[in-house]
């Protein structure tokens, strides 16, 4: 699958300004700093997509990137903030958890851990959200050129052995080498035709 062209298409700070619309979709989501924005760069080609997502104001909202007038990308609000007041926080569960429940147009979930760190508790609670809710996900472990041989060889167990699941698929992925890229596009291109 190749993209072309990509263009943000709505950004959203409340569930009810979600769009309604007929394209299919697939969502990334991780802790802050965990690496989306670069992999969304890398996705697209440099296409400065992420850099819109990243602009002060945006980065607590859902931005969805329309590509090639064919589907979305949808860039979830990074979580994990330790400074983030409560009040916040809360705002970003509500427009997840809306998110999630209501998206019948969503067809996969990338969650992102950082293949270094590997799972924290909030991307535990992420992925217990997402099987709650019965939405598809990929876990994609994020800078992996950073990872010494001896750790990429247990990087698989590791994570599973984090989310307490060795059902999980991961795709190891790393924006530097841009190693996982095609897998992460085949996995997108498979998701929107299912
Ligand atoms: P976001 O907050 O999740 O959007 O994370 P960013 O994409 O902004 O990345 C956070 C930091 O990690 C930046 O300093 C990036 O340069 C770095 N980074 C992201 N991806 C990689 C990667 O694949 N390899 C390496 N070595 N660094 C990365």
């Amino acid at each position: 699958m190749k993209i072309k062209n990509v263009k943000l298409y709505k950004t959203v700070y409340v569930p009810e300004d979600l769009p309604q619309t007929p394209y299919r979709e697939v969502a990334f989501v991780g802790r802050s700093n965990v690496g989306k924005s670069s992999l969304l760069n890398t996705l697209a080609n440099n296409f400065k997509l992420a850099k819109v997502s990243s602009e002060p104001g945006k980065t607590r909202s859902i931005n969805f990137f329309l590509v090639d007038g064919k589907f979305f990308l949808v860039d979830l609000p990074g979580y994990g903030f330790a400074k983030v007041p409560f009040s916040e926080q809360k705002r970003w569960r509500d427009l997840i958890e809306s998110y999630l429940k209501e998206r019948d147009t969503l067809k996969r979930v990338f969650l992102l851990v950082d293949s270094r760190v590997g799972p924290t508790e909030k991307d535990v609670q992420m992925k217990e959200w997402l099987d709650f809710y019965g939405i598809p996900y990929t876990i994609v472990a994020t800078k992996v050129d950073k990872l010494k041989k001896s750790e990429r060889v247990k990087l698989k167990s590791k994570i599973e052995k984090g989310f307490g699941d060795s059902n999980v698929t991961v795709i190891p992925f790393s924006a530097k080498t841009r190693e996982g890229r095609q897998e992460v596009l085949k996995e997108i291109k498979k998701a929107l035709e299912s």
